[in-house]
Order: C-alpha cells, then sequence, then structure tokens
C-alpha cells in the first residue's frame, strides 16, 4: 500500500478502510457492557498487528488543517476507546491534549513512517499525526482513509509501534457534491488500526483472516468497527459508532 522503509527488523504498513457499495441498514446496537478478557477468533490468527509499550498514546491534529467539528468528532472517537480502555485496563489509551484545546502539531507527515520514532526511553517524544488530505491524496480513490504504523520486532508477545500516522481522505470524500462518511465512525475504525488491530475479515482469501464475504461469517466480526467497509445510504454513511465485542476482545489481546 506505502512504499517505504524496509528494514530487517521491521516494516512500514498501512491499513486502508474502503468504501462500500450501497446501504444495507444493519444497524446494531452498541454493547451494553464491555468485554474484559483476551477473545479472538480461531479464524482471526493475524489480525493482531502490533502495540504500544506505553499507555496513552498522544496524539495531535495537523495545526490548520481541522475544523472544531471535525476535530470533535474525532474526539469522540477516541473518547470510545478510552471508556473501553478504562474498564478494561484502567488507562486511557489516546491522549488528545484538554479537550478544549486539542494537541495541534506543525509536523508534517513523514514520507517514511518508519524513518523516525516516537518512543523514547520512558516516554513518548512526538505524538500520532493526524491528516486531513483536501489534495495530494495518492491512495486510490475509493479509500477513505490510511493508517501508516511501523511495527518493530522487540522480542516480545507483539511488535511494539514506533510511529504512526493517519490520513483521511477529504479530497475525494467529504466535499460538497462528495459522499460524506460519517468521521466519527471512520475514526473509530481508524484508532482501532492506530491500537494495531487489523480488520475483523479481509476482503480475499488471508490466512488468519475469516472472509469478509461468508455468508456464514461471525455476526460479531460483522458488527466490529473493524469490520473493513463503511455502508452507505445515498451520499451518506450510516454511523457505526461503537466499538463492538470483537473489538474489544481483541483489544484486550494486545493491552491485558
Ligand atoms: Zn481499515
Amino acid at each position: 500500500m506505502i512504499s517505504g522503509y524496509r528494514g530487517p527488523t521491521f516494516k512500514p504498513a498501512a491499513l486502508a478502510l474502503s468504501l462500500l457499495l450501497l446501504a444495507v441498514g444493519c444497524g446494531h446496537k452498541k454493547g451494553e457492557t464491555y468485554v474484559l478478557e483476551c477473545k479472538i477468533g480461531e479464524d482471526q490468527g493475524k489480525t493482531l498487528r502490533g502495540n504500544w509499550a506505553l499507555k496513552p498514546v498522544p496524539m495531535a491534529f495537523r495545526e490548520g488543517e481541522w475544523s472544531g467539528d471535525e476535530q470533535a468528532a474525532i474526539i469522540r472517537a477516541a473518547q470510545s476507546w478510552n471508556r473501553f480502555f478504562q474498564a478494561s485496563v484502567k488507562s486511557d489509551i489516546f491522549d488528545f491534549g484538554s479537550p478544549q484545546e486539542p494537541r495541534t502539531t506543525t509536523a508534517t507527515l513523514a514520507a517514511q513512517v518508519c524513518a523516525t520514532t516516537m518512543l523514547g526511553t520512558s516516554s513518548y517524544i512526538g505524538s500520532v499525526v493526524i491528516s486531513k488530505l483536501t489534495t495530494g491524496w495518492n491512495n486510490n480513490a475509493d479509500v477513505l482513509a490510511v493508517t501508516e504504523f511501523c511495527p518493530e520486532n522487540t522480542g516480545g508477545k507483539f511488535p511494539t509501534f514506533k510511529n504512526t500516522q493517519m490520513k483521511f481522505n477529504f479530497q475525494t470524500f467529504f466535499g460538497a457534491g462528495l459522499r460524506q462518511p460519517d468521521l466519527e465512525s471512520l475514526a473509530l475504525h481508524e484508532l482501532g488500526h492506530v491500537l494495531g488491530l487489523d480488520h475483523s475479515c479481509s476482503g480475499q482469501n488471508q490466512q488468519g483472516f475469516p472472509l469478509c464475504t461468508d455468508p456464514g461469517i461471525d455476526q460479531e466480526y460483522l458488527a466490529a468497527a473493524l469490520y473493513p467497509n463503511v455502508d452507505f445510504a445515498g451520499a451518506n454513511a450510516i454511523p457505526k459508532r461503537g466499538l463492538g465485542k470483537n473489538d474489544q476482545g481483541r483489544s484486550n489481546c494486545l493491552y491485558k
């Protein structure tokens, strides 16, 4: 998906959420109670990509790009993850600074996300940059957002992330006359990638991933925020703003 530095111990990776065809109207209800233990489907063995060594992970909006409403939608998505993490591991997982004044950064997107690190010795020395691209979108036009990350094998159970950046496609979505994804739902999904979760299923037959189009697919995979499609009704996406049980169970495997 992206090109970048490939070293012997880590490689850049990117996960993208792409566009789904048409509305299917499958509203699912938010879990009332959280899943508090590691729970992952037997067929989801390859869907965990890495984790962060320290909690919470600092996040920053690229300065001058985002409106207050857009920032608020993304922060609501982060708070959904934080509420779950508070219940599960008694800590926030995302740190956006103060809700009134979210953290911003003048840092530009890295051409090679793996060339720099956010990991200091005992704290982070940078933030996950969240960028809104109205021009220069160099992924497929049907891709809504891309999260690029850099897992580094340090001998632990999972690779450790040393850097991550998020790009939202405001070039072929969101603008006047374009399809309107639900930004909060999209952010909830992308933030799951930041945490190291791959999709709950894959569009292609792939070992370690259930097939998204399998008619017998587990309903919890379908209901997950990390299910890899957004449903549109006309120009507007159907919101999916709550974490699914599968999102929660898999997160616990990475962070508990
Ligand atoms: Zn995705």
